[in-house]
Formats: structure tokens, sequence, C-alpha cells
């Protein structure tokens, strides 16, 4: 499946990608997991990327746009990709498809993950990632805590607050998604591509998917 996954910070993007490539090996591609690996790394991306990161801010669309051209021609793409987190802005969104026109690439649908606002913000004052750049586990202090407090399952590496999940960085964050990633809603609605799957269990979104793509 070739998917874009819209939604705001906490919507659960993330989770439903995972679940989503187990199906049929499409790869979750995610911008975010990305800068942070390149951050964690210091290559020069990374140096680039990092303040605007902090402070909750957009990364430049140049900078992104790199990163998802060639992104999208390695070769675990061919089975199918899960966008999750790009694109972020409407000329993101209009140079991807100027993009996969190119490639020759037919995008299956872009679902709009719609989550509450309490629930968002709950989310993401509990969530917790795995400092490690190639792991980035996602946990919750509340929900889904490590077995071992501060350790993560899978690889051992400390378990942390992302240095954007303070109280300002967050809120910030979802300014800057209602202003210029929520537009991306309208813009894929008029594509024709729009599935918008209301609900707060992962389990329930990707049911929702699975029906509308026929598996
Ligand atoms: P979340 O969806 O929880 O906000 P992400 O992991 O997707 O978090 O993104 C973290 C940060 O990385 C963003 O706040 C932003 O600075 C940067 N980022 C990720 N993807 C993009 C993108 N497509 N365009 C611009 N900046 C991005
Ligand atoms: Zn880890």
């Amino acid at each position: 499946m070739k998917l874009i996954l819209l939604g705001a910070p906490g919507a659960g993007k993330g989770t439903v990608a995972k679940m989503l490539t187990a199906i049929d090996g499409s790869v979750q591609i995610s911008t975010g997991d990305i800068l942070r690996g390149a951050v964690a790394a210091g290559t020069d991306l990374g140096k680039e990327a990092e303040g605007y990161m902090k402070r909750g801010d957009l990364v430049p669309d140049s900078l992104i746009m790199g990163i998802m051209e060639k992104r999208l021609q390695d070769n675990d793409c061919k089975k199918g990709f899960l966008l999750d987190g790009f694109p972020r802005t409407i000329p993101q969104a209009e140079a991807l498809t100027e993009l996969l026109k190119k490639l020759g690439i037919t995008l299956d649908m872009a679902v709009s993950i719609d989550v509450p606002r309490d629930v968002i913000l709950d989310r993401l004052c509990t969530r917790r990632t795995c400092a490690n750049g190639d792991c980035q586990a996602i946990y919750n202090v509340k929900s889904n805590p490590p077995k071992k407090e501060g350790i993560c399952d899978k690889c051992g590496s400390p378990v942390v607050q992302r240095e954007d999940e303070t109280e300002t960085a967050i809120s910030h964050r979802l300014e800057t998604y209602n202003e210029k990633t929520a537009p991306l809603i309208g813009f894929y609605a008029k594509t024709g591509l729009l599935k918008t799957v209301t609900g707060t269990s992962s389990d329930a979104v990707v049911a929702a998917i699975k029906s509308s793509l026929g598996i």
C-alpha cells in the first residue's frame, strides 16, 4: 500500500504506520525519525534541522524534499510505503505530487486520523521515546511504560522525554499543525484521495484503513 498518514502530533500516525507495515511489508517513512536520527548522528542535515525541531518549528521544505526524493527511490519502497509526518505543508504536498509523477508512483489514499484535542495533549505529555537514533521506540508513562523504568525494552538505551515535548513546545507544535498542516486535509479532499478516520484506538484506525483498501 502507498499511503499518506495525516493527523496532529500525537494522533497515532507512527503507531498506525508500524501496524500497517506488518500487513504487506510496506515501509514506514517518518521524516521526524529520519531527522532525529540525523541530529543524534551529528550529520550536516542534523545540524541544520536541530534548532527548528527543538522549538517545535517546521524544518524548511527544501531540506525535507531533499530527504524524500532520495528515500522514495530506495528499493524497499517498491512494496509500498506509509508516509508518517510528511507532507506537512501545502508546498510539500505540491512538490510530492510532482515527485510521484516523475517517479511513476500512484498513491492509494491520504488518511486523516482525527483524534480529540484533549486526548492528543494528554498523549504528548506522557509520551517517552528511546534515545537511540536507530531505535526510537515509543512508550507512554501511563498506558505503555517500558518493563524497566527509563530503559528501552528493545535496545536497552535510555527512554527520555523528547526536547520538543515540553509544554511550550507541544502547544507550539499544535499551533503549527493547525496553521500549516491541517489545510492538507482540504488539499487531499480535492484530489479524491482523502479518507477520514475518527477514533482514538489505533486498532480501529487500522481496521478502517484495511476495509477501505479492500484487504
Ligand atoms: P510529531 O508528529 O509528533 O510532531 P515528528 O516526529 O513527525 O513529530 O516531527 C518532529 C519534528 O521534526 C517536527 O516538529 C518538525 O520540526 C520536524 N519535521 C518532521 N517532519 C517534517 C516535515 N515533513 N516538514 C517539516 N518539518 C518536519
Ligand atoms: Zn530502543
